[in-house]
């Protein structure tokens, strides 16, 4: 701006002193024919004077004494030496001459300034004086009488006449060039001053938009060339703003896309800095999200086992699967997969997926296998052991015969409630449930209830049925076969694990919007930590294979499933050697 200001002020200058000086040097020429009119002016109003005075009879008569004498007063009076030539170019008198007597000097007629006058009047000439040597001005006329020429007044004016004309005028341009470039390094100085300012409030206003995050165009300047440039950069910034908005919306879609995956997803460039990650991301593998957005992985990510693939790949930039156990008893699957832009590997992706669930449920189906093999290996040994005995012909009783097949049967029969509860199970996890309807539950579990008496008779149990029902017309979502799978396996449990006598208690009652449940029994109870566990599959308390070898060790896993596709309740109270009290909730519907 500084040297902007100085090359303009510079050229201004340079500007203006050449119009100065062309405009002076056409004043200056045209200024002194001026001049020169002007003297003539003044001296031909003199002349006039001097020829209101002179006695023409006098100049007819050749009255040298009188000539001299008016020559004389003349040059008095104008301060110029006057010479009085006759008609042939004689010189009569002249002031500067003493009295001229027959003289004999020069015939002046040939003299421009007198063929001048001879043409019209009167004429100025400039010349050389022969006298002096220097240059002076000859004015002269013509005296008429009668309108014939008699002779000449001739006057000669020092040449300084005209200099200090053209010297007052040199000053006078001199000063007023002053003035004029005084005026305009003012002028330029001030109004640099103004732009500057302009340009300062200008370069403000784009700062303070520079530093705002907010959409603001730039306001009105005062200075219309800076305006212009405003309402221009005002339309960039206003195409910017729109690019901008149409990006942020792009990456707003682009952020819900990768929110909206189940996987967590995050990419960083070679150097391992994080460009972008998704919610997912971090909460899978619990970290924090940095607020640091160049956040290296190495800082942020520590599982060794990432970090070690993390090495692998930054040698051979070839992607990597690996299912893993995390921290706790979460285990996750990641990939580490190379960023590509023109074949070239510019970073590298890592999706995480929460594997938890999958590898419980193979977990689960590795323990499943294992434990049926296991349940049914035991009762098929035994079917063997006493099949095998038989056979050999080693047992000669027939009691102990019968008392062998008795416990082959018993074993049958347990392998068999053990395929039932499977396959029971396996239907009902798999959902391949009947119909399922709105159903009065309460005439189904009368029936369940008469249909176990028999059952607890055998044993001297009698099952009390506590109808409490307050009112007898309710509804619940369920099939006769479900309410079957639950209650039945709840009255065996509390027939088989009862000594003996005594008494199974069934309540059931409208508790708020549920119709509740009990099975009370006064058996072997359940202690705490079992009463934890019981509901998993085959999980059986020691003293259960005692007390019901033909259990399967599913009645209760069957009970949990069930009433959770009822979307009901369950939970047992129950105490050692006291009895158990297990109870379930079905909603109810209108
Ligand atoms: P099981 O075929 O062994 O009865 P369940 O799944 O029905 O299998 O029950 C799991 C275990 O819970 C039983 O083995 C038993 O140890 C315990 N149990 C179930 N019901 C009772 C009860 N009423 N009293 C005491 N223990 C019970």
């Amino acid at each position: 701006m500084e040297s902007l200001r100085l090359k303009t002020f510079w050229a201004a200058l340079f500007l203006a002193i050449i119009i100065l000086f062309s405009v002076d040097i056409l004043i200056w020429n045209s200024a002194k024919p001026y001049f020169i009119n002007e003297i003539k002016n003044e001296t031909n109003d003199k002349l006039n004077l001097a020829k209101g005075i002179l006695n023409y009879d006098e100049l007819t008569k050749n009255n040298s004494k009188y000539l001299k004498s008016f020559v004389d007063k003349i040059k008095t009076l104008t301060g110029l030496r006057t010479t009085i030539i006759d008609k042939n170019g004689k010189i009569l008198a002249d002031s500067d001459i003493p009295l001229i007597k027959n003289s004999n000097l020069p015939n002046n007629l040939n003299l421009p300034e007198i063929q001048e006058a001879l043409k019209k009047n009167n004429g100025l000439v400039i010349r050389k004086s022969k006298n002096y040597n220097i240059k002076l001005f000859y004015y002269s006329e013509t005296l008429l009488q009668n309108g014939r020429i008699i002779g000449f007044i001739r006057v000669v004016l020092p040449n300084e006449f005209l200099n200090n004309k053209m010297r007052f005028l040199t000053y006078i341009l001199v000063l007023s060039n002053l003035i004029i470039l005084i005026f305009i390094m003012m002028w330029s100085h001030f109004y640099w001053k103004y732009i500057e300012k302009q340009f300062n409030n200008f370069k403000a206003d784009i700062n303070k938009i520079n530093n705002q995050f907010t959409f603001n165009l730039l306001p009105t300047q005062k200075y219309s060339k800076f305006n212009e440039l405003a309402g221009l950069i005002n339309v960039i910034l206003e195409k910017h703003r729109l690019q901008l908005l149409s990006k942020d919306k792009d990456k707003k879609q682009l952020d819900r896309l990768l929110n909206s995956l189940n996987e967590g997803v995050a990419a960083f460039d070679l150097s391992g800095k994080l460009i972008f990650n998704n919610s997912n991301f971090i909460s899978i593998l619990e970290i924090e999200q940095p607020t640091d957005q160049k956040q290296l992985i190495y800082d942020w990510i520590h599982f060794p086992p990432i970090i070690k693939d993390l090495n692998e790949f930054e040698n051979n930039k070839k992607k990597i699967n690996r299912r893993i156990k995390y921290y706790g008893n979460k285990f996750i699957e990641y990939n580490i997969l190379p960023m590509k832009s023109f074949d070239n590997v510019t970073g590298f992706i890592i999706t995480v997926v929460d594997v938890t669930h999958l590898q419980n449920l193979e977990t689960m189906r590795t323990d499943f296998v294992a434990n049926v093999s296991h349940e049914f290996k035991t009762p098929l040994t035994s079917i063997k052991g006493f099949a095998e005995t038989l056979l050999a012909g080693n047992v000669k009783d027939t009691n102990t015969q019968k008392k062998f097949l008795e416990k082959i049967g018993n074993k049958t029969i347990q392998l068999e409630n053990l395929v039932n509860d499977l396959l029971k199970l396996s239907k009902i996890e798999k959902r391949e449930i009947h119909q399922i309807e709105k159903i009065n539950p309460v005439p189904i579990i009368n029936d369940i209830i008469s249909e176990f008496q028999p059952q607890a008779a055998d044993k001297g149990l009698t099952i009390e049925k506590q109808d409490q029902m307050t009112r007898k017309e309710v509804y619940i979502n369920a099939s006769k076969e479900l309410l079957h799978n639950i209650i039945s396996n709840l009255l065996v449990n509390a027939i088989y694990y009862s000594p003996n006598g005594g008494k199974i208690v069934f309540v059931f009652y409208i508790k708020e919007n549920m119709i509740h449940l009990e099975i009370k029994d006064q058996g072997i109870g359940i202690s705490q930590k079992d009463q934890n566990r019981i509901f998993e599959r085959f999980y059986r308390i020691d003293n259960a294979r005692s007390l019901f070898s033909q259990g399967s060790g599913l009645g209760l896993s069957i009970v949990k499933n069930t009433v959770e596709i009822l979307n009901g309740k369950y939970g047992v109270e129950s105490k050692l050697n006291k009895g158990s009290n297990f109870w379930i909730e079905l909603p109810l519907v209108k």
